[in-house]
């Protein structure tokens, strides 16, 4: 071997090995916008079936949505790895508590390092109860007390109940209420709050509403406030304004605290809960069981996903320039 082959071999072994070594950091410096982790999150399950409609239940349609919805980025945004919080019908990870399933359900977005939580929930109103007096019939009451208890005759009223269908209909995206104080911060009232009252279980104690009180919740909170609210609230108003393209109707972008969304403060990343219809609602019901239905829901949340992306990408470029 002359010098001058060796002397190309020896150039040749410290460009590949140069090379070898920017390969490498280009793959542990990928680009810090964007999403490259979606965390879906299809609502309840198994023991949980949430909402329940005259044919069908909330866990199966937010399932079906959520695979829909999966499998469409992952047909458009082959690069975006998608990881759901279960595929099949039963609680999350499988727990044997909503609770334990919520958890599971933050703790897993967070082992897999999303960068972004899209939780599918539908929503249910109650019926209204209405009361007629229709009469009076009469009966026998006992009054006073001891020696002085006696028996009278009493026009006791009589009346009729019946309900209604409740006319709630439409979408709701919800996203975590950084502060109860928050001036933003819907009134929660009785008549207006649906959702997640049925996923929030008084049968276990496992999962507290965070507690500002405590150092490492209030750091927390103050992370999401600093980082992620912003962005959950975009991504939220893309997702309603879709819906109202599709021509649906939208009871819009909602806040709020409370444990059946603790899950979205809990993940370390944007999140939002949406509430693609309600199940009480007779033609709402057929339209999110229908696959015409769930494919424009599924359309509307892919392009509410792309603007999203589009923006946080155009934001990263322009703030790198
Ligand atoms: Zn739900």
């Amino acid at each position: 071997m002359t010098n001058r082959a060796l002397l190309v071999l020896v150039s040749l072994f410290f460009a590949m090995i140069l090379l070898s070594f920017s390969g490498k950091n280009n793959q542990q410096l990928p680009p810090k916008a964007g999403v490259r982790t979606l965390i879906i999150d299809p609502g309840h399950g198994g023991i949980d079936p949430g909402a329940r409609g005259s044919f069908s239940n909330e866990a199966d349609v937010a399932l079906a949505v959520s695979l829909k919805f999966g499998k469409a980025i992952e047909k458009e945004f082959p690069d975006i790895k998608i990881v759901y919080t279960r595929t099949t019908d039963v609680m999350a990870g499988n727990k044997r508590t909503k609770d334990e399933g919520l958890r599971y359900r933050a703790d897993l977005a967070n082992q897999s390092a999303g960068d972004l939580f899209i939780a599918v929930h539908c929503n249910s109103a109650p019926p209204h109860v209405h009361k007629q007096l229709v009469g009076y019939k009469k009966g026998t009451v006992y009054v006073g007390k001891g020696k002085k208890r006696r028996k009278v005759v009493k026009k006791i009223p009589q009346y009729r109940y019946w309900t209604t269908p409740n006319e709630a209909k439409g979408t709701e995206t919800y996203i975590w209420a950084v502060s109860k104080n928050d001036a933003k911060v819907n009134s929660v009232n009785k008549t207006e709050y649906y959702g997640e009252i049925d996923s929030t279980s008084n049968e276990s104690t496992v999962l507290e509403l965070p507690d500002p009180s405590d150092p490492v919740e209030k750091a927390r909170m103050l992370i999401y406030a600093q980082q992620y609210f912003r962005k959950s609230k975009n991504l939220a108003d893309l997702v309603e304004t879709e819906f109202v393209n599709t021509g649906r109707v939208s009871r819009g972008v909602k806040q709020r605290n409370d444990k059946g969304i603790w899950v979205l403060q809990a993940t370390g990343m944007p999140s939002i809960l949406v509430e693609i219809g309600f199940m009480s609602d007779v033609e709402e019901e057929k339209y999110i069981n229908s696959d015409s239905g769930q494919d424009e829901i599924v359309q509307d949340l892919v392009s509410a996903f792309r603007n999203y992306k589009q923006k946080l990408e155009s934001k990263a470029t322009s703030n790198s320039q």
